[in-house]
């Protein structure tokens, strides 16, 4: 067993990107008698400190097909998987952290109804400059401030009341315009694409979202467009691995204080 020589080529791959790693043949190989030794020593005792995050099952989940998917080869449908638990590790920071009403849109599958109308965030900055134009005074994101990241409508327009807030709610807001040039009325949330979702989890940590940023759009590229559906086995274990241990380190970092 070789945990150790992990161990070491994780410290030593630290930093770079699953493809520069794939296209310098630099990989380990987990023999499959050891995949679960490596997954519960690796694994488990991080999956143990995220226990209690909103999305903890949608987050196990993937990690099982993913498991699945690595140990057969196929380190897209691994990959992929490992992307979408970035997503649902910084969405449940974000909604235990404003407001749980995105849960409720997720749950009703209001989200994507939203997004077409246009209530979207589509990256960090976006939503920053969207809340500091309308308050500067702002440090940090809450139940209400989060609404400043939305949309403003008139009564005429509002499509979603129940994402809405009124704006005279927030005391000395200056005069905000709905897309039919009338006063507008009410704040509506916006929902963020994962991009602005990684930024706004990590703002809302205090932490720097660089390696969530750096990990998910190499977990894109594998995705896309290079595939790697029938990888060497070992190794795709491996690297599924590797990607994933980062991965849980960073939405750990997310609930440290
Ligand atoms: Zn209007």
């Amino acid at each position: 067993m070789d945990l150790e020589n992990f161990d070491e080529f994780i410290s030593r791959t630290n930093g770079i990107g699953t493809l520069d790693l794939i296209k310098r043949k630099g990989l380990y190989t987990i023999p499959n008698s050891e995949a679960n030794l490596f997954y519960n020593k690796i694994l488990l005792p991080k999956l143990n400190l995220l226990k209690g995050l909103s999305y903890y099952n949608d987050i196990i989940r993937s990690i099982n097909s993913g498991r699945g998917e690595a140990v057969a080869g196929n380190l897209r449908s691994a990959e992929e998987n490992s992307r979408f638990i970035i997503e649902r590790g910084c969405l449940s920071k974000f909604i235990e952290s404003t407001t749980l009403k995105y849960d409720i849109a997720l749950k009703n599958m209001d989200w994507h109804n939203m997004v077409n109308k246009g209530y979207t965030i589509s990256s960090f900055g976006e939503a920053m400059r969207r809340i500091r134009s309308l308050d500067p005074s702002i440090k940090q994101l809450d139940s209400k401030s989060i609404f400043l990241a939305g949309k403003a409508v008139c009564s005429k327009h509002l499509e979603f009341p129940f994402y809405s807030i009124p704006i005279k709610d927030f005391n000395g807001l200056k005069n905000l315009r709905c897309k039919c040039g009338s006063k507008a009325d009410y704040l509506t949330l916006a929902m963020p694409k994962v991009s602005a979702l990684i930024g706004l989890a990590s703002f809302i940590a205090g932490i720097n979202p660089n390696s969530l940023y750096f990990v998910y759009s190499n977990l894109s590229r594998v995705v896309h467009p290079y595939g790697f559906t029938d990888f060497p086995k070992g190794q795709s274990y491996a690297l599924w691995l590797r990607d994933l241990d980062s991965i849980l380190s960073s939405i750990i970092s997310l609930y440290k204080k």
